[in-house]
């Protein structure tokens, strides 16, 4: 189970949620390279402790538990997971 982030994060991205998450599993923060070109943070569901920490410090409620995502935003989950795994295949590259 992980935490996801969903829309409303795109054109807020604060960063609120990187600075009180516990595991550091919020990226890209601000002072990592792809911050700039990103339009909103991910969650690494590999590393999530499933706190909730995060959700009550999201001003736009972007943040959900796997389970109460909502329909219309199923998507952002695969949204999430790509973008650690195209972290990975760079890596690898
Ligand atoms: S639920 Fe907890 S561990 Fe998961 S992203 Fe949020 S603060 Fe981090
Ligand atoms: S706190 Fe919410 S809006 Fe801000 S970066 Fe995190 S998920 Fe996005």
């Amino acid at each position: 189970m992980s935490h996801y982030i969903t829309e409303p994060c795109i054109g807020t991205k604060d960063t609120a949620c990187t600075d009180v998450c516990p595991v550091d599993c919020i990226h890209p923060r601000k002072d990592e390279p792809e911050y700039d070109r990103e339009k909103m943070l991910y969650i690494d569901r590999r590393a999530c402790i499933d706190c909730g920490i995060c959700v009550d410090e999201c001003p736009v409620r972007a943040i959900y538990r796997e389970e109460d995502v909502p329909a219309v935003w199923a998507r952002f989950v695969k949204l999430n997971v790509a973008f650690y795994e195209g972290q990975e295949a760079a890596k690898d590259a």
